[in-house]
C-alpha cells in the first residue's frame, strides 16, 4: 500500500466517545478522519433487530441531561438531537415486594427493605456524607464499606453491596470509594451552597435528569453521524495497526492503507494502546496495564403481555447475581410487536465469565424473583459487551487524556473518573477538547 492521504486528524474508534471527537474537531475547522475496525458504527452503543424486536447493546439510561457534559456538546456542536423520554422512577424488587428507591432521608427512614435499626444508623452516615462533600479528605480512597462500618445487618450491607455493584462495576461497597456516590451529588449542586446540598440529602428525589432515547441508544449514534454529515471521512471495516507519534505528526497505518495527520485521538482500550504505539515510555506502559475493565451480560427478554406496568426501572437486590432490569418498550413501544414487552436485564462481573454458565444462572434467578415470567417469554437474546472500559473502585487505575506523547490524546471511559457510561465519555471528550486548546491544536 504506497498511498498516503493527509489529515489534521485522526480518531480511532468508531464509538461515541470517538464519534463525538470526530464531530467537535471537524465543527472547529479540523480535516478528520475516523476509523472503526468493525462494519458498523457505535461500539458498544447500537440498536439493532432480532426477531422483530429491536434490542440495544445493554439497557441504557442516559444521565445528566441537565447540565451535563453530553447537553454541552448536543448544545454546541449537534445539528440533530435525539428525542429523550424521562426515566421515571427507580424501584427495588425482591421476591413478593416492590418498592420505590431511596434517594434520600425521608425516603430512608421508611424503606423496609432493611432493618429500622440500620436506618438510623444510615441517616447518621449520610449526614457524615453531606459534611465530607467539603472535606479536603481523599474520597477516592476511602471505601463506603469503610465509612458505614461494621455495625449493619447482612440485609443492609446485601443492599448496600448491591448499590455499590452497579454504581462502580460488580465491586462490594468495602471496594467503593465514597467519591463514587458523592459525585452526583457535585454535578447537582453546582454553585449552589451547604443549604441546597443539605436539602438535596434530606429531600430530593434522584434521577430526574435521566432518559431513554426514543427508538434506542441508535438514536444518538445516527444523530451525530448526521450532525457530522460531509464533515469528516468516517472510515467504516479500517482497523488502525500502527500508529507512529513523532514530534512533527502522526504515521498511521491501516489494514487498507496509509496516513498522516497531526495529531491522533485514540478511543479504545487505553491498556491495549501499547500494542499499536511503539514509542511509549515503559512507567506508562505499566501504569496503563493496572486498568481493569468491567464486564457485563445482558438477557433481553421478550414477553407475551405487558408484565411490568411502570416506566422506570427496577434494581433486582433480593440476593446475587443482582440485576438491573430496564422495560425498554415502556418507552418506545414500537421496540416490541404489538401488545408484547421488551425487557433487559443487565448484569455486572468484575471478571471475565462463562456466558452459558452465567445466562443459567441468572434465568433461575428471574424465574425465582417473579415467576410470572417463565411461561410468558416469547424471546430471549444474550450480550456479553464490555460497559466501561475501567472500573471506578478503591486505589484503581485510571488513564488521562493527555499522553506522555504530544500529539497522542485518549478518550473513552478509561480516561474519566465522573458518571458512568455515555456522560462519562462525553466528559472525556470536554476534557480532550481543553487539553487541545492549552497545547495550541485548536482555537
Ligand atoms: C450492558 C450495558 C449497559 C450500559 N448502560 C449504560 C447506561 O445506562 N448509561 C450509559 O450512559 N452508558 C451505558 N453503557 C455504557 C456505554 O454504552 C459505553 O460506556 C459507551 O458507549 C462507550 O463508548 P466508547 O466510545 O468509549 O467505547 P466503545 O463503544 O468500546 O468504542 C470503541 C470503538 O473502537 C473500535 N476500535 C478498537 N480498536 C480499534 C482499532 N485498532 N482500529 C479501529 N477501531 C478500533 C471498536 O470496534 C469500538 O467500536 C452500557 C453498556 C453496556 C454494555
Amino acid at each position: 500500500m504506497s498511498f498516503v492521504v493527509k489529515y489534521d486528524v485522526a480518531v480511532v474508534g468508531g464509538g461515541v466517545s470517538g464519534l463525538l471527537s470526530a464531530l467537535a474537531l471537524c465543527k472547529e475547522g479540523k480535516k478528520v478522519v475516523l476509523f472503526e475496525k468493525e462494519g458498523q458504527l457505535g461500539g458498544v452503543l447500537r440498536s439493532y433487530n432480532v426477531d422483530g424486536y429491536r434490542v440495544d447493546t445493554g439497557p441504557h439510561i442516559i444521565t445528566r441531561l441537565e447540565h451535563g457534559p453530553l447537553k454541552y456538546l448536543m448544545d454546541k456542536y449537534f445539528e440533530v438531537t435525539p428525542i429523550f423520554i424521562p426515566h421515571g422512577r427507580y424501584f427495588v424488587r425482591t421476591k413478593g415486594a416492590v418498592r420505590t428507591f431511596p434517594w434520600n432521608l425521608r425516603d430512608w427512614l421508611s424503606f423496609d427493605l432493611i432493618p429500622p435499626v440500620d436506618r438510623l444508623y444510615l441517616v447518621k452516615t449520610l449526614f457524615s456524607v453531606s459534611y465530607l462533600f467539603d472535606s479536603e479528605q481523599d474520597l477516592n480512597e476511602l471505601s463506603v464499606g469503610k465509612l458505614v462500618g461494621d455495625g449493619i445487618s447482612p440485609e443492609t450491607k446485601r443492599f448496600l453491596d448491591c448499590m455499590c455493584a452497579f454504581m462502580t462495576g460488580g465491586v462490594s461497597m468495602d471496594e467503593t470509594p465514597v467519591a463514587r456516590f458523592i459525585d452526583a451529588e457535585r454535578y447537582k449542586s453546582i454553585s449552589e451552597g451547604y443549604l441546597d446540598k443539605l436539602y438535596n440529602v434530606l429531600m430530593k428525589e434522584g434521577g430526574s435528569d435521566q432518559t431513554y432515547p426514543k427508538t434506542g441508544v441508535q438514536s444518538i449514534v445516527d444523530s451525530i453521524v448526521t450532525s457530522i454529515g460531509g464533515g469528516a471521512d468516517l472510515k467504516v471495516g479500517e482497523e488502525v495497526e500502527s500508529l507512529d507519534v513523532k514530534e512533527k505528526g502522526v504515521e498511521i497505518s491501516t489494514n487498507r492503507g496509509n496516513y498522516t495527520a497531526e495529531f491522533v485521538v485514540y478511543s479504545s482500550f487505553a491498556s491495549e494502546l501499547p500494542k499499536l504505539v511503539g514509542n511509549l515510555p515503559s512507567g506508562y506502559v505499566s501504569s496503563l496495564s493496572k486498568i481493569k475493565r468491567i464486564n457485563s451480560m445482558t438477557l433481553w427478554l421478550g414477553l407475551k403481555k405487558k408484565i411490568f406496568p411502570e416506566q422506570g426501572s427496577e434494581i433486582w437486590a433480593e440476593s446475587p447475581p443482582y440485576s438491573w432490569v430496564v422495560p425498554t418498550s415502556n418507552y418506545d413501544p414500537y421496540l416490541a410487536p404489538k401488545d408484547k414487552q421488551l425487557v433487559g436485564f443487565a448484569f455486572i462481573f468484575p471478571g471475565e465469565f462463562d456466558v452459558e454458565k452465567e445466562k443459567k444462572k441468572c434465568l433461575g434467578m428471574i424465574y425465582s424473583t417473579m415467576p410470572e415470567i417463565e411461561k410468558n417469554v416469547d424471546f430471549m437474546h444474550v450480550q456479553a459487551l464490555v460497559p466501561e472500559k475501567a472500573v471506578w473502585t478503591v486505589g484503581s487505575q485510571f488513564a488521562e487524556v493527555k499522553t506522555p506523547l504530544k500529539r497522542l490524546f485518549l478518550v473513552g471511559t478509561d480516561t474519566e473518573k465522573r458518571s458512568m457510561g455515555v456522560t462519562r465519555a462525553s466528559y472525556s471528550v470536554v476534557k480532550l477538547l481543553s487539553a487541545l486548546k492549552e497545547d495550541k491544536f485548536i482555537q
